[in-house]
């Protein structure tokens, strides 16, 4: 099994490049904003708790979101690998993750993070507000606030795996398919030969 995190602030473009790693690598995406979005959409429990910390800008509670990946890592149990994108937010749900994955018998290979700057993140978020339709996207304070707690909960994260020798920092400003060949030049440098299906 391949397990990859795709790393790096909000509008950094990791949904966009999970989907096309997704497709080349044939792994299974993890998206977990995609997947607390849903929630909302089918009017749950789950998604009633998540939609208030989400729309100002907040992490979900961890317990919640640990619970969450782990139907969604257990119920893929045929998968190649995983894409996580937007998990691990914290330490903790890194932590997390490690012991789900070693249960599996696997691990996490390589983190991938986008480095995009601050005011290029709040343009590109606006943008996509429009086709969005995601109020958190809507509002330039929920915006930073989603910056400032990236910064201070969630860039941790690199270290954690920095420490583990798995941590990649990737050039995220430039064409869609220049960020793509960067991303795959890293996996297919990192990976061990035959390990992924391209
Ligand atoms: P995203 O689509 O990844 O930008 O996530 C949208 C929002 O969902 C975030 O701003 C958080 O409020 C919440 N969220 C998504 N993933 C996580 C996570 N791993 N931990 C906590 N909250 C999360």
């Amino acid at each position: 099994m391949i397990n990859i995190i795709l790393f790096g602030p909000p509008g950094s473009g990791k949904g966009t490049q999970a989907a096309l790693l997704v497709e080349r690598y044939g792994l299974e995406h993890v998206s977990t904003g995609d997947l607390f979005r849903r929630e909302i959409g089918n009017g749950s429990f789950l998604g009633k708790q998540a939609q208030q910390y989400i729309s100002r800008g907040e992490l979900v509670p961890d317990e919640v979101t640990i619970g969450m990946l782990r139907q969604k890592v257990e119920a893929h149990p045929e998968a190649e690998g995983f894409i996580f994108d937007g998990f691990p937010r914290t330490v903790a749900q890194a932590e997390a993750l490690d012991r789900l994955l070693d249960e599996e018998g696997t691990a996490v290979h390589v983190l991938l993070s986008l480095e995009v700057d601050d005011e290029e993140i709040v343009k590109r978020i606006k943008g996509r507000a429009v086709v969005s339709g995601r109020p958190d996207d809507a509002d330039e304070g929920v915006i930073r606030h989603r910056i400032a707690v990236y910064k201070k909960e969630t860039a941790p994260v690199f270290e954690y795996y920095e420490r583990q020798g798995k941590s990649h920092r990737v050039n995220g400003i430039g064409s869609i398919e220049e960020i793509f060949r960067r991303l795959c030049a890293v996996i297919d440098h990192t990976l061990p030969t035959g390990s992924v299906s391209p």
